[in-house]
């Protein structure tokens, strides 16, 4: 289980800061930065200490299993961030 992202980030980038294993993207210093509609975590790199969640002002961080319901899809749109 990972941590997830959902869309109403607004990349203010605090948690990447405070991510221990850099599971976070895109970073400031990667392009995709200002197109990206939102940050993203990736689930083969998150070592789901949570340290993220505390950090988000939009509480735009979920773990997996506790996704909202509305906000399901976000678990497979974080991982395919890193398939492309
Ligand atoms: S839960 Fe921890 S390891 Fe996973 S993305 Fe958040 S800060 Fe990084």
């Amino acid at each position: 289980m990972a941590y997830v992202i959902t869309d109403s980030c607004v990349k203010d980038a605090l948690c990447l800061d405070a991510c221990p294993s850099e599971a976070i993207h895109p970073t400031k210093d990667e392009p995709a930065f200002e197109t990206a509609t939102q940050l993203y975590i990736n689930p083969e790199e998150c070592m789901d200490c949570g340290g993220c969640v505390a950090e988000c002002p939009t509480n735009s961080i979920f773990p997996a299993d506790e996704l909202p319901a509305d906000k399901q899809e976000f678990a497979a749109k974080n991982a395919n961030y890193y398939k492309s």
